[in-house]
Order: structure tokens, then C-alpha cells, then sequence
């Protein structure tokens, strides 16, 4: 059977549709090739997001063209993903060697299009169609990658938004909110607790609208902590992450959840993406600088040690210099753990792109440096803080700094390095914080339990 690789571009969507559509062929008979040059299928799964990554891609595809297929004109070369659901058969009249473009409610459908293409019942495959019930195929698992075996996983819970943030490509990449039954992810859960998965980030574009028009709320509970109670029940499993959430959907159930639920760690991941009420407006957020401290105030009231992070865009059109000045004074009010920054990026189809007041790429960068600085200085102080606290860590594998030691995540979803053994390795311990360094912490060996 042929060998695949798939390299994978932007989010944590991304990277899990991938490994299931590599383990989709694994099932099929095929092998994971550990380089593209030695790969018979090369799969690239595209971001839409921000121009630089579509730019990535398509460079990447050129490059492909030009160097695999020139050595072995039979390898296969396709894109899956949002930018295959968004551009379709643009990107064939653009790089015509391009055998397969895979939209975003067809992943599961790519082992059968690959084998169209390999027998050659079809010279090449477009299909970026809208396909019912594809959010529930997003639900096979690659376990044992990268010579250590996972401990925890990545559970596809929605697919779509229905927000329509004006700077936002993704509910036209990824269509409508589209739920999967509880029973259905449970399921999937209990699967992976068995296989010795003891954490699980429930994953979606925006998690806290999970099963709204599906499920509905029920005795003042949301469809989506309604989920979170019925994981928290999976045996086995022992920690339960979510990932993004909008501000708006935190209900007041949510919050109750992180006091009541032991298994959903101290840690939320909330896009704030500006400190500005007018910016808020103008990106279509449908919250405020004061509703989200307000949320912030409740969460760590619930859960003192909350680790918290978020999303930043500078640069938005027609945010001015006070404007910012309201992003940074909010870094300072929270004081988040860690926040992810992103220079305002022109999506074609968007409102925000033909919005007046564009700010020039020169100020974009400038704040973003600033707000980079201030986010590193809140977040060091932060990580600080830890120094001389023990936390417990679930044992991941081997730190990807140094092969020399082990590393595990704290609730608080910071990662922590240390000098373990293999017996270590997938457990629940407790590790004594010694160090800060950036973005790490280090665990003194003499005091592991
Ligand atoms: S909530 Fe806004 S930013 Fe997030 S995916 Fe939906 S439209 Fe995009």
C-alpha cells in the first residue's frame, strides 16, 4: 500500500482533523511516511486564517510540484482543509499538477478519493461540498505517534460557527454550527480512556455553542455542560480540557462547572482579542471590556490558581492608538498566563477587509511588538509565581527541549520539565515547581514524590 504524509497548517482543528484522516488511512492499509520525500501521497491540510498561512501553502505546493514530482512524477499531491473549502478548484487552475482538493465536510471521505485517483478511476478529485452529519466523522485516533504514546487526546466535538466575527474567514470555511450527539462523543471518550487516554480537550471553534439548536439547554444547564458532566463520567479519564470558548457563551453553569466538576482542570483559554469596547463592536465579538473582567472576577472566584490565556488581533481597522492603549491596560488587569498575538490580516469576503481606516502594516507591526513585551513581562511574573508551589503534572513523555528529562502539563496547562523515569511516564504526580523559565517551568527531581 502506498505511504502518506500530511503536514498540517494552523489550528488545533487542523492537527486533529489530520490524525484523523491519517489514522482514516492507516485503517485502509496504508503507511505513514516519516518524510515527504519518501512519501508516495503528500496531503497538505491548509489555514485560511491569516494570509501568511494561505501563502505558506501554496508556496509549499510549488515547491512539491517542482521537486517530488520532478523525482517521481507517480507521487500524488492533494489539499485538504480551509483553504481547499474555500478556494476549490481555483487552486487546480492555479497549480494544475495538484491531483486533490478536499474541503472541510469531506475529510473522511479522502482514503476513498485517493483510491479514485491511485486506480485511476479519476484523474483528479474536487469536492468541497456541504455533507450532512460529517462533524461525527471526525472520531479516529493515531496513538502511538512521535515514539511516545499519547496520554492525551483531542476530541472533536462541533464543527462551524455561527458568529461571523467581521475579521473571521471561518464560518464560511467551515460552514454552519453542526454538533455531534453526547452519547456519540462519550463514547468516542470511553474508547481512548480504554487505549490509556487520561485527558481529553474537547475541541471546536466555538465550544461554549455546542449543541444549541440540537440538544438545548436543560434544568438551567447549557447543551455544552450537559457534555462536560457526561465526560466527567468516563472512567479512566482523569483531567478534561476545552478549547476555544467565546466569552459570550460562558453562562454562569460554566463557571459553576470548574468548582463542581474535579476533572475540569483550572485552566480556560477565552479570545479576548482586543481591550477596546468600540474595536469589540466593530468585530462583532457581542461582549464588552467589562462583561469579559467580569467573567474573569467569577472564574477566579470559582478557581484562584485559573490559568488563563487568550487571543490578541492589532491592528483591526480603525483601531487607533487609545484604542490599544485599552489592549494593553487589559493585559494588566488580567494578567494572563500566556496570550496569543496576531497582526490584523485582510480576509477577501470579510467585513473588516473593505472597512474604512485600514491601519498600515508599519503600525500593525509596532503594536505588535509592544503588546508582545508586555504579554512576556505579565506572563514571566506569572510563571514566577509557581516557584516553590508543588502542581500536578500528567506525565506527557519526553521534553521536546531536552530528551534528557520527562515533561507533563499542570492543570494550569503550563508545561513542566523534569528529571524522571519511565515509570513516570502517563502518570498523575505531584512535582515541587524549582524554576521559571519561558513559557516552562522545571520540577526538582530530589522532591518528586
Ligand atoms: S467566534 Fe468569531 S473568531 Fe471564532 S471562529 Fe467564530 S467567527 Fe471566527
Amino acid at each position: 500500500m502506498p505511504s502518506v504524509y500530511i503536514k498540517t497548517y494552523g489550528c488545533q482543528m487542523n492537527e486533529r482533523d489530520s490524525e484523523a484522516v491519517a489514522a482514516q488511512l492507516v485503517a485502509k492499509g496504508y503507511t505513514l511516511a516519516r518524510s515527504e520525500a519518501a512519501a508516495d501521497v503528500i496531503l497538505l491540510n491548509t489555514c485560511s486564517v491569516r494570509d501568511m498561512a494561505e501563502q505558506k501553502a501554496l508556496h509549499k505546493m510549488e515547491v512539491l510540484m517542482h521537486e517530488s514530482r520532478k523525482r517521481r512524477p507517480e507521487v500524488v499531491l492533494g489539499f485538504l482543509g480551509c483553504m481547499a473549502q474555500s478556494r476549490g478548484r481555483e487552486l487546480i487552475d492555479r497549480l494544475p499538477d495538484v491531483d486533490l482538493v478536499v474541503g472541510t465536510q469531506k475529510f473522511h471521505r479522502t482514503a476513498e478519493y485517493l483510491d479514485e485517483i491511485l486506480s485511476g478511476r479519476r484523474a483528479r478529485v474536487v469536492e468541497v461540498d456541504a455533507e450532512a452529519r460529517s462533524e461525527g466523522a471526525i472520531r479516529e485516533h493515531l496513538l502511538d505517534g512521535n515514539g511516545r504514546k499519547s496520554v492525551s487526546a483531542f476530541v472533536s466535538i462541533m464543527q462551524g460557527c455561527n458568529q461571523y466575527c467581521t475579521f473571521c474567514i471561518v464560518p464560511y470555511t467551515r460552514g454552519e454550527e453542526r454538533s455531534r450527539p453526547i452519547a456519540d462523543i462519550v463514547g468516542e471518550c470511553r474508547e481512548l480512556a480504554a487505549r490509556g487516554v487520561k485527558e481529553v480537550t474537547l475541541l471546536g471553534q466555538i465550544v461554549t455553542s455546542y449543541g444549541k439548536r440540537e440538544i438545548g439547554a436543560r434544568d438551567g444547564q447549557s447543551a455544552f455542560v450537559q457534555l462536560l458532566d457526561a465526560v466527567h463520567e468516563v472512567e479512566g479519564l482523569e483531567r478534561i480540557r476545552f478549547t476555544s470558548p467565546h466569552p459570550k457563551g460562558y453562562g454562569d453553569d460554566l463557571v459553576a462547572a470548574y468548582g463542581r466538576l474535579p476533572k475540569l482542570v483550572e485552566s480556560a483559554h477565552i479570545p479576548v482579542q482586543s481591550g477596546s469596547d468600540r474595536v469589540l463592536k466593530l468585530m462583532h465579538r457581542g461582549y464588552t471590556r467589562a462583561r469579559y473582567l467580569e467573567l474573569v472576577r467569577q472564574l477566579r472566584s470559582v478557581q484562584p490558581n485559573i490559568g488563563l490565556t487568550t487571543d490578541f488581533i492589532v491592528g483591526f481597522p480603525g483601531e487607533t492608538e487609545v484604542d490599544f492603549e485599552e489592549t494593553l491596560s487589559l493585559v494588566r488587569e488580567v494578567e494572563f498566563d500566556q496570550a496569543y498575538l496576531f497582526k490584523y490580516s485582510e480576509r477577501r469576503d470579510t467585513p473588516a477587509a473593505s472597512m474604512p481606516d485600514q491601519v498600515p502594516q508599519a503600525v500593525r507591526e509596532e503594536r505588535l511588538l509592544r503588546l508582545l513585551q508586555l504579554v512576556n513581562e505579565v506572563a514571566g511574573r506569572r510563571y514566577a509565581a509557581l516557584v516553590g508551589r508543588r502542581v500536578e503534572i500528567l506525565v506527557e513523555g519526553v521534553s521536546r527541549k531536552n530528551p534528557a528529562r520527562l515533561e507533563g502539563r499542570s492543570r494550569c496547562n503550563k508545561i513542566v520539565v523534569f528529571e524522571g523515569a519511565g515509570r513516570h511516564l502517563g502518570q498523575v504526580m505531584e512535582v515541587q515547581v524549582t524554576r521559571a523559565g519561558s513559557f516552562t517551568l522545571y520540577g526538582d527531581p530530589a522532591i518528586l514524590e
